[in-house]
């Protein structure tokens, strides 16, 4: 098969690059995870979905993947650089219980929501809070390379200092000038030397809940400091693949070069960015002030006033993968439904693919016929190739459930390609729906409809003294572990004691 190689987009050159990993057949990756202070939305499933589908399509290559995903359980302020409060201590105040309850609890209901997208959960998944000394040695690092300063308790990055050696915005194309225009008056402002400056590690008020010593005093890391040390930590000083939003591109991405580079001598931490677009719901941005702010918990449910019904994961995740990562997604109740449809189509033809045998005697090939369902498997991988374009490579999985489809209602039509594309087709529907896309068929567990309607019938067939088939449910049950109750007034089931 002839394919052009694996290119990205990479936000820092802003353009489609060849993907060469810096220590093949080793991949490293990191993304941001969430801040683990309320409960996980659609906008936090968009980025674990995609960059799971990436990884699983370079382990598909051979690749050996690391993949770290952090937790943020401190230092993430409610205005993302110097500003507010910390979101966990403020939950954690709402709530009245301890900090790291409110840690625990979202990182255990960030887990279990994730894992049912399919998501495999990463080869490290490091804290902040696991991290504190690792943390207030790299600003002391930064101090001491002439980049950092102290102020009232509190470490910054001289961001002046900074933008004369190195390109302070080469990410996000920020320029500091505009920055220093926006800038209200702060908290911490006064302390600062630029406006631009952003905290290291931040002094502790009297009423902050989550604090540690440190050479300046009782205090926290700034929320971007986590992300350098422990992806470097984890990944080497220079390592292949940093995600996340785009909306993590500033401040968070362009102060983790600085710190990186205002550290290590100017070395570049990551060779290729990877930021996934933004979600929508029903056009709008999404916010909790706007009403259409949705948990992937109601999702799930269909608690929603948008929504009309419960979506399942796997909806949820083909929805979320039939756009391709740098387009916005629109979440609709009316998307939803298209992508459950569409995902029940590719699970039937599945589940065809696995009664659908080549016949023993080939009949005539049909060359055309057989071309077709090799450029459905080629168009894949280009798809792939071109930047990771899932929305392309379903695309091509749905032209080959059709011919699936055909195939079964049409044997003559299976033998008029050959046993190798036949094998081929199998082969890559399969892999690309299951191992790389990452969808699952969902069984449906509740079968207590199933037992109710066999009672029925059992009852029926009793009535009717139909004996054999009487029996025959019986021993259904039997089998099933699982005994018939002939009441007075009916049938019922119960556990087969025995
Ligand atoms: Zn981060």
């Amino acid at each position: 098969m002839q394919v052009p190689p694996l290119k990205v987009y990479n936000s820092l050159s802003r353009q489609k690059e060849t993907f060469e990993p810096l220590n093949p057949p080793f991949v490293g990756i990191y993304v941001c995870g969430p801040t683990v202070y309320n409960d996980p939305h659609i906008g936090n499933a968009r980025p674990a979905v995609f960059f799971d589908t990436l990884r699983r399509y370079l382990t598909y290559l051979g690749y050996k993947v690391r993949f770290v995903r952090n937790i943020t359980d401190v230092g993430h302020l409610l205005g993302d650089t110097n500003e507010g409060e910390d979101r966990i201590s403020k939950q954690a105040r709402l709530e009245q219980i301890e900090p790291m309850e409110i840690v625990n609890h979202y990182t255990q209901t960030y887990h279990q929501l994730i894992d049912t997208l399919n998501v495999i959960r990463p080869s490290i998944e490091p804290t902040a809070t696991g991290h504190i000394i690792e943390q207030i040695e790299l600003a002391q690092k930064i101090i001491s390379e002439g980049y950092g300063y102290v102020s009232n308790g509190s470490v910054y990055l001289d961001v002046m200092k900074y933008k004369a050696d190195y390109p302070y915005g080469e990410l996000s194309g920020r320029i500091v000038e505009e920055l220093q225009e926006g800038t209200r008056e702060l908290d911490g402002q006064e302390e600062k030397k630029h406006p631009a400056d952003f905290a290291l590690w931040k002094k502790a008020s009297p009423e902050h809940l989550m604090r540690w010593n440190s050479p300046w005093g009782e205090g926290f890391p700034g929320w971007h400091l986590e992300c350098t040390i422990m992806s470097t930590k984890y990944l080497g000083e220079t390592f292949d693949i940093h995600g996340g939003g785009m909306d993590l591109m500033f401040p968070h991405h362009e102060c983790e070069i600085a710190q990186a580079k205002a550290s290590n001598g100017g070395k570049s931490p990551v060779k290729y960015w990877l930021h996934n677009n933004m979600i929508t719901v029903d056009g709008q941005k999404m916010s909790k002030s706007s009403g259409n702010f949705v948990t992937i918990g109601e999702l799930f449910s269909g608690k929603h006033d948008r929504l009309t019904q419960p979506f399942s994961p796997m909806t949820v995740r083909y929805f979320i993968l039939g756009a391709h990562y740098r387009s916005t997604l629109d979440f609709s109740n009316d998307g939803l439904l298209g992508a459950q449809k569409a995902y029940k189509r590719l699970m039937n033809a599945k589940n065809i693919l696995g009664k659908l045998a080549y016949p023993a005697s080939a009949g005539e090939l049909n060359a055309k016929a057989d071309e077709e369902i090799q450029g459905f498997c080629t168009n894949m991988v280009i798809a792939m190739h071109d930047d990771v374009n899932t929305a392309r490579v379903i695309a091509q999985l749905q032209n080959i459930a059709r011919k699936i489809n055909t195939f079964y209602q049409q044997p003559e039509t299976l033998a008029q390609i050959s046993a190798d594309t036949f094998a081929l087709m199998r082969d890559m529907f399969l892999n690309f729906t299951e191992n790389i896309l990452g969808l699952k068929e969902e069984k449906n567990t509740n079968v207590e409809p199933f037992v109710v309607g066999l009672l029925e019938l059992y009852a029926e067939a009793k009535a009717k003294k139909e004996y054999e088939t009487v029996d025959k449910i019986r021993s259904y049950f039997k089998s099933n572990n699982l005994i018939i109750k002939d009441l007075k007034n009916g049938v019922d089931w119960a556990y087969d004691e025995n």
